[in-house]
């Protein structure tokens, strides 16, 4: 396996290493931390130990759903939106400035906290078939939540169309220079967003695995995670030279998969050989969409290959990792597993397959986890991480 801990500009020092041991010094928090600002991040790289079993690999994910303020990825990205916006002078604390996004409720969630912690409002629009717990999550956070329709991003109801003219409307009434703005915060497009993966989660998957990565694989909501963790593992430290692979994750409905395979976008039904161009119904959240996006843009010519996961699949993952491992996820992380199988037994036994996991399974009990109650899947029965995979494209 390789051994050499230098990769383009970034060079590894040995005892950056063989901190990742157990000595003490891989404390996730060493000492005190600076408010709730300062959980976010560092998160743990955990070996899932049944898939690894099962596949003859290394099956390694960030459990990104640790990260201590919102409970996601989106902690890192609203944390520096909101730095980024305040830098530039788009947000003053004491102003009474309203920080206003388009979420299907992770980012939301994140700049709620935040935006408590830093003297803000949040105002959250969102479309109205998410997990009621988001919405009441955000409003427990007290964020003013707007639940709308979900209508295409052509329309101007769309929920990232509603929260920037929210946004716009809010500072175009601000009178006097110390009249409090809305700052639209723009996951989708804002470069802040991929750029703090590449800042933060890309550096500390290096570190945690010591740059012995065949692949890595995730989901695109904006494109942020595998953008900028793509970015910074393939380009800065010097990986692709090496020959890991980026992987999308991507749910039925979604037109991604087909952009990264065949160059075109169109969504793909669940039944063979139909192709329709509008989403089509899954009940995976927060992954999957059929515009290309500035976040997924920036790390699209590094994405190689994608797979397709159902939510068969995704249901039947989520409850072989809770049986076996005791790992309680949500439906996003639920399709990056899957698909990292998949990856991972296309390639030779022994490789590294990095993964995310992107929130807990407790934001996702009415809808996800009450579906995998209900839907007469079998239990504990021994099926294998194979049969997981069966009929991916
Ligand atoms: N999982 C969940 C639960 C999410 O909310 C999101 C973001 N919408 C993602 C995954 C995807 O992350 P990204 O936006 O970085 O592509």
């Amino acid at each position: 396996r390789r051994s050499s801990f230098f990769f383009g500009p970034v060079q590894l020092e040995d005892h950056e290493t063989e901190d990742l041991g157990g000595d003490g010094s891989n404390l996730r928090y060493n000492g005190i931390v600076e408010g709730i600002e300062g959980c976010i991040g560092n998160t743990p790289l955990v070996k899932i130990r049944s898939l690894s079993e099962a596949t003859g690999r290394t099956i390694l994910a960030k459990a990104e759903f640790l990260n201590g303020a919102g409970g996601s990825p989106k902690d890192r990205v609203a944390l520096n939106m909101i730095e980024a916006a305040e830098a530039q002078g788009l947000l003053t604390p004491g102003r009474g400035d309203t920080i206003y996004e388009g979420t299907v409720g992770s980012t939301g969630i994140s700049l709620a906290v935040l935006a408590r912690a830093r003297g803000y409002r949040a105002h959250i629009c969102m479309p109205n078939d998410q997990a009621s717990e988001k919405s009441d999550l955000l409003h427990h956070l007290g964020a003013i939540v707007e639940r709308v329709p979900p209508a295409p991003i052509t329309s101007p109801d769309h929920f990232v169309n509603l929260a920037r003219r929210r946004a716009y409307d809010h500072t175009a009434s601000a009178t006097t220079p110390d009249a409090s703005r809305g700052f639209f915060a723009d996951q989708f497009e804002s470069p802040f967003n991929y750029q703090a993966h590449m800042q933060t989660t890309g550096p500390e998957i290096l570190r945690q695995t010591g740059g012995r990565i065949d692949a890595f694989v995730a989901g695109a909501g904006t494109g942020g995670t595998v953008a900028g963790v793509a970015k910074y593992l393939k380009e800065t430290a010097g990986l692709g030279l090496l020959g890991m692979r980026v992987v999308l994750a991507d749910p039925y409905g979604s037109g991604l998969f087909n952009k990264v395979r065949h160059g075109v976008m169109y969504a793909a039904t669940e039944r063979e050989g139909t192709r329709r161009r509008q989403q089509v119904d899954t009940i995976v959240e927060g992954i999957g969409i059929n515009r290309i996006t500035e976040n997924f843009e920036a790390g699209r010519e590094l994405v190689d290959d994608a797979v397709r996961v159902t939510d068969d699949q995704a249901c039947r993952m989520a409850r072989w990792l809770v049986e076996r491992d005791g790992i309680f996820i949500g439906s996003s992380s639920a399709v990056n597993c899957v698909a990292a199988v998949a990856t991972a037994l296309k390639m030779p036994e022994g490789s590294v397959v990095v993964t995310v996991l992107c929130d807990s399974g407790t934001r996702h009990l009415s809808k996800f986890w009450k579906h995998i109650g209900e839907s007469g899947l079998e239990g504990d029965d021994g099926h294998d991480a194979n049969e997981q995979v069966q009929g991916s494209p």
